[in-house]
């Protein structure tokens, strides 16, 4: 198993899976989607109806996941977890709805990668809680219709723009999930650290969520890295000057940009002259799919202000420059 930087995936989800939150109190930050979900779920239960269908959007590693699973805790129902590109066929979809519970939950992640057909089969089932299945072909076709527990679908993606409108419509809500801030991470990062028996110091908690982009998921591995290099190197704890020495020795920047991130600013910079360029144009450069580069790399960069979007591409603001150490383009005269 490959302990660095950066985990593979089995590691990554491992990590999730006993770091996540249980229940909506044990949930930091994004405080007005909790008290909405909060309403929603009291409702649910005083009225006996299983929860609307949510579609939680937003960059990875920001809880999307983590609000589906603790709204089943809350509600003490099931939970079932599958992902739009496990879902090829309307088939794949059968032994989920047919295990349904009345009122539990089924979570598909990446929801925008469904193909159409599995996602007009799911059509009657989020409206009518049945589903239609056509056997035979041609002249001797018929269809059956059945019946479903009443449940609550429960959609994550990176993408709410490449979700179909029929598909977006039938979500009761919609819930779109932010960066956190330094302090909403220094807090996640002192509890998580409380679960791994790892005494940090509050100063040490700061400095990782300084450098954590904005994101729960990277505080995590931050973490984890940290810690890492504390019990090989010290004597397990973390402290500032050891949290400074182990993302450093990450490549993480002072900012918290890591590798990718610069490859992307030196390349827009140096090669594309700032830009604007294409993010197909990025991603062959940079040697990574272009879903990378506008679901992991970009959301960050943009919302920090390091690149901006315009019509014919990204380009790259003085503070890309200034995180590469070199000196910004004087503004063009007009
Ligand atoms: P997503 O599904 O959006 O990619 P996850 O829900 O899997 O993100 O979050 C990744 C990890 O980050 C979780 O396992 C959890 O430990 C942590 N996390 C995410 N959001 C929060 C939060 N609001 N409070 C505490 N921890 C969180």
């Amino acid at each position: 198993k490959v302990i660095g930087p950066s985990s593979g995936d089995d590691e990554r989800k491992q990590h999730d899976a006993a770091l996540r939150p249980k229940l909506l109190k044990e949930v930091i930050g994004q405080r007005k989607v909790a008290e909405r979900l909060e309403i929603a779920v009291r409702a649910s239960q005083k009225l006996n109806e299983p929860l609307g269908h949510i579609l939680f959007d937003g960059p990875p590693g920001l809880g999307k996941t983590t609000f589906a699973t603790v709204l089943p805790n809350e509600l003490g129902t099931s939970i079932q977890m599958t992902s739009g590109p496990a879902l090829s066929k309307p088939a794949d979809l059968l032994p989920f709805l047919t295990n349904l519970e009345e009122g539990s939950v089924l979570f598909i992640d990446e929801i925008h990668r469904m193909p159409r057909v599995v996602e007009e089969f799911i059509y009657p089932a989020m409206e009518d809680f049945r589903i239609d299945i056509v056997l035979g072909e041609g002249m001797s076709a018929r269809t059956i219709t059945y019946s479903l527990k009443r449940f609550t679908l429960i959609g994550a993606t990176t993408r709410s723009g490449m979700l179909s409108g029929p598909m977006r419509d039938r979500f009761k809500m919609h819930e779109h999930l932010e960066f956190y801030s330094v302090e909403e991470l220094a807090t996640i990062i002192r509890i998580n650290s409380g679960k791994l028996n790892t005494p940090i110091t509050e100063s040490a908690a700061r400095e990782l969520a300084r450098r954590s982009r904005g994101t729960p998921r990277v505080a995590n591995s931050r973490l984890h890295w940290t810690r890492s290099y504390s019990a090989a190197k010290h004597d397990g704890s973390i402290s500032e000057p050891i949290a400074k020495a182990a993302l450093d020795m990450a490549e993480v920047d002072s900012d918290g940009l890591d590798k990718n991130d610069r490859r992307y600013l030196e390349i827009l910079i140096d090669l594309y002259g700032g830009g604007p360029t294409g993010v197909e144009a990025l991603a062959a450069t940079i040697n990574l799919a272009s879903d990378t580069l506008s679901d992991e790399i970009e959301p960050y960069l943009l919302r920090e202000q390091y690149i901006t979007r315009s019509p014919r591409g990204r380009v790259a603001m003085p503070r890309a420059y200034t995180a590469l150490g070199k000196l910004p383009p004087r503004p063009k005269p007009d």
